[in-house]
């Protein structure tokens, strides 16, 4: 479903990622844990092509993002069209939950519906209502985003994620900016997509959602891979020093 390779991205004089390779499989759920600074947020927005990259490729559903390569061979920027067919199955969810104050629950999952795939208003809230319901907030459609708690509001961001039926979801600390009593109910939507058959990548600092629900975790640090496999062995017996100083910090 993902495939990266070779990638490497700077800021100004400042290389973030180096030479980073992974592949995420359909249906599969890939862990992303690491230290703070240590590029995960930067690798998951060079998936979506939120972030452009100095080298290397991005292939999602086998098809190329954001470079193609011209008569010659030569690596150049792709053209708006493109990129945004092969963005178009790719949804993500951010640490902030980035709802709309002023609009209803159903109104901040259909909006985006109606603007950006020009979905008649009727069918957009049906498709809202019906992702509602799926992160258990079907009580709760025309409540406003300060009316909720901090969990609710990730589970409407999840539920906008869900509604443009993504191939890929993309997950940047879902529960970083939640009070600890609120992580447990938005892992378990996010569990329970994975369960369904979702392809997702997961950045996130539970150690226990990781090695509940991870098929592959990947240990990144300084902007490169250091390990991967599945969470068991990870988790157990960490092939480097610097997982193993890592998992004691978190777990
Ligand atoms: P993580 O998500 O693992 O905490 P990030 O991907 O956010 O790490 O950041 C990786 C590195 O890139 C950090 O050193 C950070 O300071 C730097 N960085 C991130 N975004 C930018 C930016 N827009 N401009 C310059 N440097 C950035
Ligand atoms: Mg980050």
């Amino acid at each position: 479903m993902v495939v990266v390779r070779n990638l490497s991205k700077w800021y100004g004089a400042h290389q973030v990622l180096h030479n980073v390779s992974m592949e995420v499989n359909r249906s599969e759920v890939l862990c992303i844990i690491g230290p703070s600074g240590s590029g995960k947020s930067t690798l998951l927005r060079c998936v979506n092509f939120l972030e452009d990259f100095a080298e290397g490729e991005v292939r999602v559903g086998g098809r190329l993002l954001g470079y193609r390569e011209d008569l010659k061979g030569r690596r150049v920027p792709d053209s708006r069209e493109n990129v945004a067919r092969v963005r178009r199955g790719i949804s993500m969810v951010f640490q902030q939950f980035n709802l709309w104050p002023h609009l209803s629950v159903l109104e901040n999952v259909a909006q985006p519906l109606v603007v950006v795939q020009r979905k008649p208003r009727a069918e957009a809230e049906a498709k809202a209502r019906q992702v509602l319901d799926r992160v258990g907030l079907a009580a709760k459609l025309d409540a406003y985003p300060n009316q909720l708690s901090g969990g609710q509001q990730q589970r409407v961001g999840i539920a906008r994620a869900l509604a443009i039926d993504p191939e890929l979801i993309l997950f940047d600390e879902p529960t970083s900016a939640l009070d600890p009593e609120l992580v447990g109910e938005v892992l378990q939507v996010i569990k329970r997509l994975a369960d369904d058959g979702l392809t997702m990548v997961v950045v996130t600092h539970e150690m226990g959602f990781a090695a509940q629900v991870a098929d592959r975790v990947i240990f990144i640090d300084h902007g490169a891979i250091v390990e991967q496999g599945p969470p068991q062995t990870l988790f157990r017996n960490p092939g480097s020093e610097r997982l193993a100083q890592f998992l004691e910090t978190w777990v």
